[in-house]
């Protein structure tokens, strides 16, 4: 078994693109699972000579705030009984939210590692605001660009320490 690599955070910070990022050119394995998990998408990556799997969390109902939170809740919930390390995405252009800390609280009462990726740092202004978000509790804090992948890198270097 590979180590498991799960993407939490609210909609739309970004996880997807992130994942995307770090399936880099090895797309190949990715797959969707039917039935109960098929909101998940599921794909193997590697950094620095160790594999592992990464699990994209998301596809919440629309509609009442609510029911997205309990989405959240529930997928999250999953993703971290699978996993061996959570990368918790956030968004630095809107700043921390009801339903980030939500996130955080679930993450907080759990032992596995977190590293928070203050995601749409898209340039040197935009990464100053991500130090806001060491309020939520979490001290592997990375400013990281999705979209363009700068700072995902140094993301990376962490991540495989935690396995
Ligand atoms: P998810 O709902 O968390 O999976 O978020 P998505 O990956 O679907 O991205 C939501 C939106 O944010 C899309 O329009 C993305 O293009 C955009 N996005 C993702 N990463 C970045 C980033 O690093 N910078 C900017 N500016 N936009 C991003
Ligand atoms: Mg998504």
């Amino acid at each position: 078994m590979l180590p498991v690599v799960a993407i939490v955070g609210r909609p739309n910070v970004g996880k997807s693109t992130l994942f995307n990022r770090l399936l880099g050119e090895r797309q190949a394995i990715v797959h969707d699972i039917s039935g109960v998990t098929r909101d998940r998408h599921y794909g193997e990556s590697f950094w620095n000579d160790r594999d592992f799997t990464v699990i994209d969390t998301g596809g919440y109902l629309p509609g009442q705030s609510d029911a997205i939170v309990s989405g959240i809740r529930a997928q999250a919930e999953i993703a971290i009984r699978e996993a061996d390390v959570i990368v918790f995405v956030t968004d630095v252009q809107k700043g921390i939210s009801r339903e980030d800390d939500t996130v955080a609280d679930l993450l907080r009462r759990q032992d596995k590692p977190v590293i928070l990726a203050a995601n749409k740092s898209d340039n040197s202004e935009k990464a100053l605001d991500a130090p806001e978000f060491y309020k939520l509790g979490f001290n592997d804090l990375f400013p990281v660009s999705a979209l363009s992948g700068s700072g995902t890198g140094e993301l990376l270097d962490r991540l495989v320490e935690l396995f």
